[in-house]
């Protein structure tokens, strides 16, 4: 299978090892047609950018350059961070609105909205190991906060690595997806989710989107994980929102605008 774009990378605004224009060449090689760049929101420690404002500067940057790459359409997203079981993100919605793509995901060290919250998801999870019991506890809060990410934000375009670092129930994560059109994700550099969770998802019916989530540009656009899989599955390939033939982000991205947020 072929595929379209990359739609998940990382440059130095990030903990990316590679700049713009690196990411852009490396696309290009592998002979894409789209490539995203899509820095983490800032309140993850280490790994976020400086403050949310750095994607305007990068919407800059990319508006200034994007005449050298005629060749190939340059995408600014995010991944955002879940901060609660609420499903509320480390991005105002004022920057929300400049992305082409929105992405969200559970990382460790975010900075919760309230001690509660941050008790419920950041530390529950590191309890799990504690027994059955913290662990149901721990799963059952981490996919709270995924399906309320799903149901509470209506510009949300991929939920990345699901289950990664947080175990979820994928069936219910996958529900929440499937109804609320967001694309379900299988991440190439951390090699997640494994073939047991795509089964489970794509028996609940999700489309998926393979992206390679690169912070180096020897990785990006390597999409041989997710490609292995959908083929050795016979998963459909218009259930691959970036399958070749699907004619690009246009055609999946969600960017509602006049939505509300609480
Ligand atoms: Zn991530
Ligand atoms: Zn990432």
């Amino acid at each position: 299978m072929k595929l379209y774009g990359d739609y998940h990378t990382h440059c130095h605004r990030s903990d990316g090892r590679q700049n713009e224009e690196e990411i852009i060449n490396a696309a290009r090689k592998r002979g894409l047609k789209e490539v995203a760049i899509t820095d983490h929101g800032p309140l993850a420690a280490v790994i976020g950018v400086k403050d949310a404002d750095e994607y305007l500067r990068l919407r800059d940057k990319l508006n200034i350059i994007a005449a050298d790459y005629p060749d190939i359409e340059v995408l600014l997203g995010a991944e955002a961070n879940i901060r609660d079981l609420q499903g509320t993100l480390d991005l105002p919605i004022e920057i929300i609105a400049e992305l082409d793509i929105l992405i969200a995901g559970l990382h460790p060290y975010t900075l919760p909205t309230s001690i509660k919250d941050g008790w419920a998801l950041f530390a529950q999870n590191s309890l799990r190991h504690l027994g059955r019991g913290q662990q149901e506890k721990a799963i059952n809060n981490n996919t709270k906060a995924i399906v309320e990410t799903a149901y509470n934000n209506p510009q949300l375009d991929i939920l990345s690595h699901p289950g990664l670092f947080f175990t979820v129930d994928i069936a219910e994560v996958a529900r929440a997806c499937v109804v609320n059109d967001v694309l379900f994700e299988i991440n190439c550099a951390h090699e997640y989710p494994d073939i047991s969770a795509i089964i489970e998802a794509n028996r609940v019916g999700v489309d998926f989107i393979i992206n390679s989530d690169a912070h180096f540009q020897e990785t990006v656009g390597n999409l041989d994980y997710g490609v292995k899989l959908v083929e050795k599955l016979e998963i459909a390939p218009e259930q691959v929102a970036n399958w070749h033939q699907g004619g690009g982000h246009k055609q999946w991205r969600k960017k509602k605008t006049n939505c509300i947020y609480s």
